[in-house]
């Protein structure tokens, strides 16, 4: 069946579009939420940073823009856009074809996704095959594609890397042979969860740099995840915070370092609230771990860890409403005082 494509969700100037997207784990009333009513959207050639302590929902929103999130997890409502086509309605086979060759997810942990007994040529020369249809078999010319790949991503001596076993390989190596897998599709759209956080800072600048150049020459789109703000200032356009399974600030690089309006931004930016370990021990620091979706708090979420919250007398609004955006605008935040200097 083809693809059909749906004209009123055609928009020419995203790539992706997400649209009010929600996703549990389990069901009944003992059911998670992860991921709670998320919109944005992607340019073509833009690379979107992702950032928010552990626990706030970014690897679950990866999953479901890939539609893997894992049983017992489910989209519970919403819909994900992608270059016209609602992945939603798409079926089983529909949505395999569009992963890989548009949409490629390139995650922490190359190796575990790597099978350890096979080659590095065989992973993939694999990807090929499959994308040319089972059964074809022009060894020579997929082994031609498979180093290119390898060389596009500078992995030094490809050819001999090629017979190699991913455990043979460095953890720089088999992250650069992740990146040269989800690539070799040319995909439109790739999806990098914290790609280089298991790695040292020169492998990781060569990694962020190779994924910068890919946009540069391809024009491919990145959702890039990352612990690193430095990171994001560096290789993003636009960056939105996550924090208990929404996003709380959303803007242009520029617009949110320069300018942070949640509260929350504010304290990663200013390094109160570091993205990974603990936080400082001074006294201005947030108290308390994020919350975890069964004990996310009523009204903003933020509001028992706010300092704004508690220089303004604890106001009732905070914790009994819902702060409301308007996500339509370039830089937004979901804050009750958000534009307001406290
Ligand atoms: P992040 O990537 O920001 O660290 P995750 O998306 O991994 O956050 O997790 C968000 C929340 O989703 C977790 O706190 C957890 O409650 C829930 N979650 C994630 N994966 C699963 C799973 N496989 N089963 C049940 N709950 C899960
Ligand atoms: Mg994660």
């Amino acid at each position: 069946m083809p693809v059909v494509f749906d004209e009123a969700a055609v928009d020419s100037e995203s790539l992706l579009r997400v649209e009010n997207l929600s996703v549990e784990f389990g069901s009944g009333p003992r059911a998670v939420r992860a991921v709670d009513d998320v919109s944005f959207t992607i340019g073509h050639g833009e690379i979107l940073g992702l950032v928010g302590e552990s626990g706030s929902g970014k690897s679950t929103l990866c999953l479901a823009l890939m539609r893997i999130v894992p049983a017992p997890g489910v989209v519970k409502s919403g819909r994900v856009v992608f270059d016209g086509r609602d992945l939603g309605v798409l079926s089983v086979r529909q949505m395999r074809e569009i992963r890989g060759n548009e949409l490629a997810l390139i995650v922490q942990d190359a190796l575990a996704t790597m099978n350890p007994v096979t080659r590095i040529e065989e992973q993939i020369v694999e990807i090929l095959r499959d994308h040319a249809g089972k059964g074809t078999v022009d060894r020579k010319n997929f082994r031609e594609r498979a180093l290119r790949a390898l060389r596009s991503v500078h992995l030094p001596n490809a050819e001999l890397n090629l017979r190699r076993y991913p455990h043979q390989l460095s953890g720089g190596m088999q992250q650069r042979v992740a990146i040269a897998q989800g690539l070799i599709l040319e995909p439109k759209l790739i999806i990098a969860d914290e790609p280089t956080t298991a790695l040292d800072v020169t492998v990781q600048a060569q990694i962020l740099s190779l994924l910068r150049e890919v946009r540069d020459t391809s024009g491919t789109s990145i959702v890039f995840v990352t612990h690193d703000l430095a990171t994001v200032a560096e290789i993003c356009d636009r960056v939105m915070v996550m924090y208990a399974g929404r996003i709380v600030e959303s803007g242009t690089v520029r617009e949110v370092f320069k300018n942070p309006e949640h509260p929350y931004t504010k304290a990663l930016l200013s390094g109160l609230l570091p993205l990974v370990g603990e936080p400082p021990e001074e006294l201005d620091a947030l108290p308390g771990q994020p919350p975890r979706p069964e004990d996310w708090p009523s009204g903003c979420r933020f509001h028992p860890r706010c300092p704004v919250y508690v220089r303004l007398g604890k106001p009732d609004v905070c914790r009994e409403t819902d702060p409301n955006v308007d996500e339509t605008q370039s830089h937004w935040a979901a804050c009750h005082f958000a534009n307001q200097e406290v």
